[in-house]
């Protein structure tokens, strides 16, 4: 195996995020394949044991077993690191175990973190339910009021974490203001940044210390494998998340790193195309719906903010019915083209009712307290002709009576 750029890293890092995505962390075999093989193995054998024992040492590179390294899955990890502007990056089997390992990782029993009130449903479980079990205190603060941030410090306060866009609110955090508070203070900040990805937001640019992934997402992109990602310094990666993920083994399978590298290759086009077709239909959407949560329109009360911290809108917005989710349901129901379904970041348009799915585990008064109603809808715009979209929304808002 050798690097197709050569031994020098720092010759491929100058390269734009397009070029990353489809060339970054590429190493070939003696076959000389174009497209990165795929290692399907769990271990590795060696020509003798002093070869093995050297490994095992740490005195000389190379692999000894598939929860500790493995090439496809290098590949994918040396790929994202190079598309985020990382030192390193580490892939999980989801992004749920991308998001546990980049916290437990690091804190420990008497620390406290500050997270923010609209997040991923199983984002908010770690902070609600996991962490306190094992003695590590939780802050929840409104993500989009600065101030809240620094009232939320403590002495023994370790990391912030929180997502932006967040789903399905799509409230819009201040990167720059809140990583540099973090920083200020000595606090890790951990961003989920699920929704863009470095094609259309790099927290790291913002001052931002880990950016965690689910790579299930926008990086697959098309509904094919659950795969997470964490990035940070070689510090963070290798004294930090290493020891634990070697340890605990959320490794990610070499197969769905394969197909995840696949999905990178295509990652700037899917995400800058979806976007367009995103602000077009939101445009539309904003006429036939009473509230309307999109961070490119005028409505949007964090819209300069989102323009400055994203390259683009990115395909998800959400919506608000007055009529509640029988109206909700009613709209998806009526839906012939637009799948009814909670994922996020595929190439197919889908919709999904946050109240009755992904926040259902929430209850009542705590989706209050984020701000899901029941007449809230959140679509995610895939790469269809935005007009066949549109008419697709048309017919099924007119027979919800909208
Ligand atoms: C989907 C999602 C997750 C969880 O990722 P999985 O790959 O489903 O485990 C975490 N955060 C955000 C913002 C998500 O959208």
């Amino acid at each position: 195996m050798k690097r197709t750029t050569g031994q020098d890293r720092s010759k491929t890092t100058r390269w734009r995020a397009a070029t990353q995505a489809v060339r970054g962390g590429t190493w070939r075999s003696e076959q000389g394949e174009t497209s990165e093989a795929l290692f399907l193995t769990s271990g590795y054998t060696y020509d003798d044991a002093a070869t093995v024992a050297a490994r095992f040492a740490g005195e000389q590179d190379g692999m000894t077993y598939s929860r500790l390294q493995n090439p496809t899955v290098a590949m994918l990890e040396e790929r994202i690191a190079l598309l985020e502007g990382a030192d390193a990056c580490r892939v999980q089997a989801s992004g749920m175990a991308a998001m546990t390992a980049a916290l437990l990782c690091q804190l420990s029993a008497g620390d406290h973190m500050v997270t923010a009130r609209a997040a991923f449903g199983s984002c908010r479980w770690l902070g609600d339910h996991l962490l306190p079990r094992f003695g590590i205190d939780v802050t929840v603060v409104d993500a989009t009021d600065n101030a809240a941030w620094e009232a939320a410090i403590r002495p023994n306060t370790k990391v912030f974490f929180f997502e932006t866009p967040a789903n399905p609110t799509m409230d819009v955090a201040d990167l720059e203001y809140i990583c540099g508070l973090a920083r200020a203070h000595g606090i890790t900040s951990v961003i989920d940044n699920a929704f863009c990805t470095a094609a259309l937001q790099r927290p790291l640019e913002f001052g931002a210390d880990v950016v965690a992934y689910s790579a299930t997402k926008l990086m697959d992109g098309q509904g094919r494998v659950l795969a997470g990602a964490v990035c940070g310094n070689e510090e963070f990666i290798n004294d930090k998340l290493l020891p634990f993920q070697r340890n605990t083994g959320p490794n990610l399978s070499p197969f769905n790193a394969w197909v995840v590298l696949k999905g990178l290759e295509t990652l700037d086009l899917r995400a800058r195309r979806q976007s367009e077709n995103a602000l077009k239909v939101g445009k539309f959407v904003a006429d036939r719906v009473p509230v309307i949560r999109h961070p490119w329109l005028d409505s949007h009360p964090q819209q300069k903010l989102a323009m400055k911290q994203m390259d683009a809108c990115g395909p998800i917005f959400s919506m608000v019915l007055d009529g509640g989710r029988e109206q909700a349901h009613a709209v998806l129901d009526a839906l012939e083209l637009i799948d009814i379904s909670n994922n996020i970041g595929d190439s197919r348009s889908l919709m999904c009712h946050p109240a009755s799915t992904t926040h259902h585990n929430m209850g009542p008064e705590g989706r209050e307290a984020m701000g899901i109603g029941e007449g809230m809808l959140r679509i995610n715009i895939g790469l269809e002709d935005p007009d066949d979209l549109i008419e697709d929304l048309d017919q099924a808002f007119s027979k919800a009576g909208l």
